[in-house]
């Protein structure tokens, strides 16, 4: 045996040890009517979550994480990820996820399906419940529950989505190389994403409800000054079209009705991308965190310290700016880092 091949044998018996461990000690826990207390609960699966249970993890605080409604957050709706360090051929969301929670479970982490429903951040440690009704006494939680971008809502937008339809220029752009594209919104989201696929693609149009942006006036001048940029100004959207085989769907042009004049009009585009805002998943914490006025929780600068000391916020749902995958997982890591930091100062 090579020496690597020992290591990776090594590993892989790590893992089973710890996977039998973890069953073993749900089935414990399962049984138990006390509340369960741990040192480190993570609400919420994406890449931030994922990146703050290997941290934790390694430091020994034996997370508990729980995955949410959506388990792997956002990129589990995405396609292929090309931008995140590391992958040379790509990778898709859902199977990037399934390695990040691999290895977060195989330094110990305790992942469970379910939802937190409520958390009492006036005692300590935080009294949690989740949809089974089953409390956990947690000395610290990290927040990584996401956001979630919004859809217009049409029939037809729920059909091409991952076949034409995405809400992230960055993460998908790079396939309409060349194509025509529209974007909807008209704040610094959307108008960041035009400037970003004007570089990619031959033409986009700015689809914009009213007759003026959002948008910041630098972003504004950046998109107005860029000849490959079209707004159609007053225009909604009425519906998309493309051609379905199968599961293969593959968009094709989009329905515009201006709401001034109700003229039709059509627009042969193969990429749609929504940048009408997101929502950060923060609902549980509102008059309990501080958060900003869309509900991103606000953290201390430099830090994933929310105002409540022992609860740590990361990734989406307190990033409205740069929304990576590999932005969060920074901010994951830094939760992990503060949360331990935070236990061995109560310790002293
Ligand atoms: P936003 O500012 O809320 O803008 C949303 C845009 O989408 C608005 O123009 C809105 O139109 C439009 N919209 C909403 N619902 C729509 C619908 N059903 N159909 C068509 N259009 C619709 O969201 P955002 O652009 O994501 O920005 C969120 C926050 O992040 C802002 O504070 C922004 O400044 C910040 N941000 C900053 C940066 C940066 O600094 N680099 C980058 C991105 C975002 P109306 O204008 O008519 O309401």
């Amino acid at each position: 045996m090579t020496e690597k091949t020992q290591i990776t044998f090594l590993i892989t018996e790590m893992a089973l040890f710890s996977q039998i461990e973890t069953k073993k000690k749900q089935k414990i826990k399962d049984m138990s009517n006390q509340p369960e207390k741990i040192e480190c609960l993570i609400i919420g699966s994406g890449p931030a979550g994922y990146t703050a249970a290997i941290y934790a993890a390694r430091a020994d605080l034996k997370p508990v994480m729980y995955l949410g409604s959506q388990p792997g957050g956002q990129l589990t709706t995405t396609t292929e990820v090309e931008n995140f360090p590391g992958y040379p051929q790509g990778i898709t969301g859902p199977e990037m996820m399934e390695e990040l929670k691999t290895q977060a479970e195989l330094f110990g982490t305790e992942t469970g399906w379910g939802m937190i429903t409520e958390v009492d951040t006036t005692v300590r440690p935080f009294r949690v419940k989740d949809d089974e009704g089953k409390e956990i006494l947690a000395e610290t939680l990290i927040i990584s529950t996401g956001a979630t971008a919004k859809y217009l809502g049409l029939e037809s937008e729920e059909r091409f989505k991952g076949g034409g339809v995405s809400a992230c220029a960055t993460c998908d752009g790079f396939f309409y190389k060349g194509k025509d594209v529209a974007v909807v919104g008209g704040g610094d989201t959307a108008a960041e994403e035009a400037t970003y696929l004007a570089k990619l693609c031959r033409k986009v149009y700015l689809i914009v409800r009213r007759d003026e942006l959002r948008a910041s006036k630098a972003m504004q001048n950046r998109v107005l000054n860029t000849p490959n940029i079209e707004v159609l100004w007053n225009h909604n959207t009425k519906e998309l079209f493309g051609e379905e085989k199968g599961f293969v769907k593959t968009l094709q042009g989009v329905v515009l009705i201006n709401n001034k004049t109700h003229e039709e009009k059509t627009i042969d585009v193969e990429g749609f991308f929504v940048a009408i805002g997101h929502k950060p998943n923060s609902d549980m914490f509102t008059g309990v965190l501080d958060m900003d006025d869309v509900g991103y929780i606000k953290t201390k600068a430099d830090s994933t310290a929310t105002n409540i000391p022992g609860i740590f916020a990361c990734g989406d749902v307190q990033d409205k700016i740069f929304r990576q995958a590999v932005t969060a997982a920074g901010t994951g890591c830094m939760a992990a880092l503060e949360a331990e930091r935070f236990l061995a100062a109560q310790e002293d």
